[in-house]
């Protein structure tokens, strides 16, 4: 009989970290990896953000702890990055800086869900919020999108899914794995019928900054008084300054939400590591260059990788408008190499091929598979070279 609890025995290891973390096991043995798993930029965090926490260090103010919510000149940096980027300013208790945009969902779901509660999360979804939302006892009722209607769900899907125990929608836009973005007016609709209904609306923005070809991310929160204050947003530096490392996200909500995480925070990791906090402070205030210079790179790197990729056999695959991820549908490369199972195929193409992707199965998307694409162009076309052989062999 064993000890583990029920709840952990219902969730699985994130796939994206298993990924990465089979990648590494074999490049350690020797073996020629190209490692298209994880989704991080691949650069080195900017100077000037190094420095302010260097500093920070040098100086003593990271030696202590924090107010569990994050130091108030971090809320203070949030606050006027919500000005630039949202159009609105925000007040210091409608902010909590966290462990990570990771660990700060965790806590807002602790804060939030009750046994029973249902959040609605249209697939392909990002791996962690299903588990994360059954480990506190939730119920994540998917909503299947596909290639056709270019992933997004549409308001009837949402209709339909809506039950007296709905609680939240989670909402991904520029999407993991897909990097597809809601217009404007899809927002407004799902938005206005969310505040209809009383259903706090999920806003995930981490990928707002990285978006190409002209396309436009639109915060939902933004749209209406009234849906901003139905609307929970989390956003952090991880991936628009490449800082994926120093573990800082944070949540900005109705005062008595950010409250009930402090709590968690409080109660859990105490605060968000010091230095980190002051390199935040940093990213999102000080120069902005950086951010742009490293969106021009994926955008080239998108722009070359996804006719290449289209030109695989077997792989089917939408151009994507934001974040740093290619989805394609591998149905028809499976039915040629005969697999059945999209993980039995990602695991054939890295032990056989030798590049580490994602399965598209904890993505809820059983036909599809993830490339990051925010490594070198070299490598990454190296690694479609690779596809292609293993495909024609
Ligand atoms: N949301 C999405 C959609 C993500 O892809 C990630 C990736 N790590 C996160 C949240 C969490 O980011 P972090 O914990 O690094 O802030
Ligand atoms: N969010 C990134 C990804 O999807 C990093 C890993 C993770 O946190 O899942 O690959």
């Amino acid at each position: 009989m064993t000890k583990l609890s029920r709840r952990v025995l219902e969730i699985e290891e994130s796939v994206t970290l298993a990924a990465s973390a089979r990648a590494k096991e074999l490049k350690a043995q020797g073996r020629d990896i190209l490692e298209l798993s994880v989704g991080q930029p691949d650069f080195v965090t900017p100077k000037h953000i190094q420095d302010a926490a260097i500093k920070s260090i040098q100086d003593g103010s990271a030696s202590f702890y924090t107010v569990a919510s994050g130091l108030p000149e971090l809320k203070d940096a949030i606050s006027q990055y919500f000005e630039n980027f949202y159009g609105y300013s925000v007040e210091r208790n409608q902010i909590a800086a966290g462990t990570g945009a990771k660990f700060v969902l965790y806590a807002l779901f602790t804060a939030l869900i009750n046994p029973e509660d249902e959040v609605i999360i249209p697939t392909p979804f990002w791996v962690s919020y299903a588990d994360q939302i059954k480990m506190n006892g939730g119920v994540p009722v998917f909503v299947k999108t596909s290639e056709e209607n270019h992933f997004k769900a549409a308001l009837e899907q949402l209709e339909a899914a809506r039950t007296d125990k709905t609680k939240m929608i989670l909402l991904n836009s520029p999407s993991n794995p897909t990097g597809m973005i809601y217009s404007k007016e899809e927002l407004e609709a799902i938005g206005n019928w969310a505040v209809e209904h009383d259903i706090l609306i999920l806003s995930d923005d981490i990928y707002g900054r990285l978006v190409y070809n002209g396309a436009k991310f639109t915060p939902i929160s933004s749209l209406s008084e009234a849906i901003r204050k139905q609307t929970i947003v989390i956003n952090g530096v991880s991936k628009t300054y490449s800082m994926t490392g120093w573990r800082v996200g944070y949540v900005v909500a109705d005062s008595e939400i950010v409250a009930a995480i402090s709590k968690i925070v409080s109660q859990t990791t105490s605060n968000l590591t010091t230095a980190a906090q002051y390199a935040a402070i940093e990213a999102l205030t000080g120069a902005q260059d950086s951010v742009e210079e490293m969106r021009q790179a994926f955008e080239k790197r998108l722009n070359t990788v996804y006719p290449l990729l289209a030109e695989v056999p077997g792989f089917e695959v939408v151009k994507p408008e934001g974040a740093f991820y290619l989805f394609p549908n591998v149905k028809k490369a499976m039915e040629m190499k005969g697999y059945t199972d999209v993980t039995a195929f990602t695991t054939a193409l890295l032990e056989e091929a030798g590049v580490a992707l994602v399965t598209g199965a904890g993505f809820g998307a059983p036909e599809n598979i993830r490339m990051s694409y925010a490594t070198d162009m070299d490598t990454l076309k190296e690694a479609v070279r690779r596809l292609k052989a293993f495909m024609e062999n």
